[in-house]
């Protein structure tokens, strides 16, 4: 029998070797590897070009962002943030740490995302921010999430690690809310290798983010806060201007491969696919499958994919209000997030990736299909 390549379910985008070996040649020049050096001036540079938007801080990852830029606002320990459960558990540990309690909102059964029209009932009086996920890129309700906020009095702090390259009407994902972290890491559309970023549009967090990163150093002889360290260095910068140059281009062959699946799945009982947004200009980061009343389960499918070599992924599965470290708080629980509980059971991210080719996706589609009859 012929051997097939294993196919994971992502792939990490990178640069030409040389078009790297370039970009960090004159590292071995300056010596300069890290502390906001050349590299990482202009790729904040091209970043806030790129997105459109007024501040950019770069993190060595896109954790490390949301725990300093939640930290930021200041809350009073034990403080209320609502969330949702159907995200990577970055999200609520960023809450946590923070010494904040994260209070699960149920999501939309369209867009995975919070669902906006079941904030207002979580709100107490010990609420102070909301922290909403665009899962698989998919824009969060932000209207009516800003409506909500400004209503209550709070902040919104968006975790866009899925959403880089995304805009709504127009305008960029890293300009809602009082702010948006953006994961690089290997795995999102564009990557730094590690890294991340926190993106917001006024002034009053430069500063102190700056501090968080950088230990409050504020120069040789002078410390002024109580800062850690999450400073992006110079080879990750590096490998994020290169990534750019071509990112437009990784996102247009995405596309294709979605179009593809598209091809094979949509109108298939039992299957249900992401449909795209209204007003939304997508990155293409995933494709989530549905498994509702189709002959085969989830576990079945991911079970077939994975004799075959193929390595989709259950995303998200568990929720992260029934992990072990959670699952005693009494705001945890699946049983409150119902729609939530509904798709991660049911919920499989297949391969996707630009240079996914499309045989492969044929082949990933006649495996799913199969597993229907
Ligand atoms: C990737 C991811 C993060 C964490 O970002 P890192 O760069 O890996 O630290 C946070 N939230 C979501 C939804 C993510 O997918």
């Amino acid at each position: 029998m012929q051997q097939l390549e294993k196919i994971l379910v992502t792939r990490s985008s990178m640069p030409d070797y040389e078009e790297y070996c370039e970009e960090i040649k004159k590292l071995w020049d300056s010596h300069w590897l890290t502390n906001m050096g050349e590299e990482h001036v202009r790729l904040q540079q091209e970043l806030e070009d790129y997105l459109g938007c007024q501040h950019v801080v770069l993190y060595t990852n896109g954790h490390l962002a949301l725990e300093n830029v939640i930290a930021a606002m200041q809350f009073p320990k034990g403080a209320e943030v609502i969330t949702t459960p159907f995200t990577f558990v970055s999200t609520t540990h960023a809450i946590v740490r923070n010494g904040l309690t994260p209070v699960f909102c149920d999501v939309d059964p369209e867009t995975y995302t919070i669902d906006a029209g079941k904030i207002e009932e979580l709100i107490t009086d010990k609420t102070v921010a909301i922290v909403p996920v665009h899962v698989y890129g998919n824009m969060c309700d932000v209207e009516r999430i800003a409506e909500i906020a400004k209503k209550h009095g709070l902040k919104v702090i968006y975790d866009a690690a899925h959403a880089f390259a995304v805009k709504y009407k127009g305008v960029s994902s890293a300009n809602f809310g009082d702010a948006s972290m953006f994961s690089f890491h290997a795995t999102k559309v564009f990557n730094t290798i590690e890294g991340g970023a926190v993106c917001f549009p006024n002034d009053t967090l430069v500063g102190t983010l700056n501090d968080m990163k950088n230990f409050g150093i504020r120069g040789p002889e002078r410390c002024v806060f109580v800062g850690g360290n999450a400073k992006m260095n110079e080879f990750q910068a590096a490998m994020g201007i290169c990534n750019l140059r071509h990112l437009d281009r990784e996102i247009a062959k995405r596309k294709a491969v979605m179009e593809r699946y598209w091809q094979h799945l949509d109108h298939v009982p039992g299957i249900r696919l992401c449909k795209p947004q209204k007003d939304v200009e997508p990155n293409y980061a995933y494709f989530p499958v549905v498994f509702d009343g189709y002959a085969a389960t989830r576990d079945q499918v991911f079970d077939a994919l994975g004799e075959q070599g193929i390595t989709a992924r259950k995303y998200f599965y568990p929720l992260t209000n029934s992990f072990e470290c959670y699952r005693d708080l009494p705001t945890a629980g699946t049983e409150k997030t119902p729609v939530a509980a509904f798709l991660a059971d049911r919920v499989l991210t297949l391969p996707m990736y630009a240079d996914l080719a499309p045989e492969d996706v044929d082949r990933i589609c006649e495996i799913v299909l199969a597993c229907g009859k």
